[in-house]
């Protein structure tokens, strides 16, 4: 499972893609597809026995062009400088997709969590911020959480900030905790909208998503959620796996009791009488829908012809290779992209940051009513714009309708001699 594609690469050839499709300037194009600027820093942090490390961290600014960088903050051994660009550069086109008035960052440390204490976290997110102090701000880039980081990490984060600035601005960083400033139904966010986008695209397909058998891959934030919310919807959820592996039940799971079965003991494995089954079963499971939400390069060319399912909503950033996004578009798979169907992360955020600037607070409703006219709005614009520009596959469309509103916005803001 999982190639060696570089994400930064694949971003490239997504937008090149799609950029056929545009009216726009070659040299317009090449901007589009480079960091404004890469903060690389080595983070000296002390260790719970006195001893000093170092890691390595960075905070990519993508593109400025539709309002201030936006992007979590991932802490992964397998976080590097391209996969940074690639995730941050995956936010811009996000962003406009949804049309939030955001551009594109992203941000991670190259560290295993899971190996140090909370103090010694928090140590390494003080340093992290006091480096990024600099660079962020509510006008001017906005992290938020990502892979392995939650409301503790983005607390510390505003603290350290307006410790240092002596003022507060809540709206430095999103995906706060309730009591900091945190938005209703951010933690949701990523699985509502990946439930919202199967449900839509199901409808659009005229199948009935009640009837559907569904495999989600990784159980995390964005996985465990989607996984209840499409169960909701009355799909049966059949399997789900994490790092460590999957299970399977063709009568269907409890979706939440493994939530909490994994609370409890870490991992999926092992749940009730569930089969076990690896990482690659559970994605080429004959299902209708198939929800991939853990990390990059899950699915490459090689596993896309043993893929099954009907229909892959992507809840994680960039997990289908471009070799791979080309085997489902010749067998007539549909694939939902991630810039748009977790797109609700960000969009939560956002109103997140729109509450924290006004200093008010949105009921769980509004939040979800707001999230749900968002996410239904973005999928008429991308299959309108699919069938009537006759393109090749929904990514495409997405790409098309993005990349259209970030050139105007750049186009628009003419230049400095
Ligand atoms: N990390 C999430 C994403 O990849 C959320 C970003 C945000 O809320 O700014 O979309």
């Amino acid at each position: 499972m999982g190639d060696e594609a570089n994400p930064y690469e694949s971003l490239k050839e997504q937008i090149d893609d799609a950029a056929v499709y545009l009216d726009a300037d070659e040299g317009v194009i090449e901007r589009l597809k480079n960091p404004e600027r890469v903060l690389e820093t080595n983070l000296t942090f002390e260790r719970d026995d006195g001893s000093l490390e170092t890691v390595r961290a960075y905070r990519s600014q993508f593109n400025g062009d539709r309002g201030p960088y936006k992007g979590g903050i991932r802490y992964h051994p397998g976080v590097t400088r391209d996969e940074v660009k690639a995730l941050s550069g995956w936010m811009v086109y996000k962003c406009a997709v949804v049309d939030i008035p955001y551009g594109g960052g992203k941000g991670g440390i190259a560290v295993e969590p899971a190996e140090y204490s909370t103090d010694e976290l928090e140590r390494l997110t003080r340093g992290f911020a006091t480096e990024l102090r600099p660079l962020i701000g509510e006008d001017r880039d906005i992290p938020a959480p990502d892979v392995n980081t939650g409301q503790r990490e983005m607390n510390w984060i505003k603290d350290t900030y307006e410790t240092l600035e002596n003022t507060t601005a809540p709206g430095v960083i999103t995906g706060k905790a309730l009591d900091s400033g945190g938005s209703e139904g951010r933690v949701e966010a990523t699985g509502r909208s990946t439930m919202l986008a199967a449900r839509e695209t199901f409808d659009w397909l005229d199948r009935d998503v009640e009837d559907a058998t569904v495999a989600v891959q990784g159980y995390g934030n964005a996985g465990s959620v989607a996984a209840a919310l499409i169960d909701d919807l009355g799909a049966s959820v059949v399997a789900v796996s994490d790092s460590g592996g999957g299970i399977y039940d063709p009568d269907g799971l409890d979706t939440r009791a493994v939530k909490d079965y994994k609370i409890e003991t870490g991992a999926v494995s092992g749940y009730g009488d569930a089969e076990s089954i690896t990482n690659e079963e559970l994605l080429t499971l004959d299902v209708d829908l198939l929800v991939p939400a853990a990390l990059e390069n899950a699915v490459d060319a090689d596993l896309a012809t043993d893929l099954e399912a009907d229909v892959v909503v992507e809840a994680a950033n960039g997990p289908l290779t471009p070799g791979a996004d080309d085997v489902l578009t010749e067998r007539g798979t549909w694939v939902v992209p991630d810039v748009f169907a977790n797109a609700g992360g960000v969009t939560v955020s956002y109103f997140e940051w729109v509450q924290n600037r006004q200093r008010f607070h949105w009921t769980e409703a509004r939040v979800n009513e707001e999230l749900e006219r968002v996410i239904t709005g973005a999928f008429e614009e991308i299959v309108e714009t699919y069938e009537s520009e006759n393109l090749p596959n929904l990514r495409t469309a997405a790409y098309v309708v993005a990349l259209r509103r970030v050139v105007d916005a750049y186009e628009q803001g003419g230049n400095w001699p």
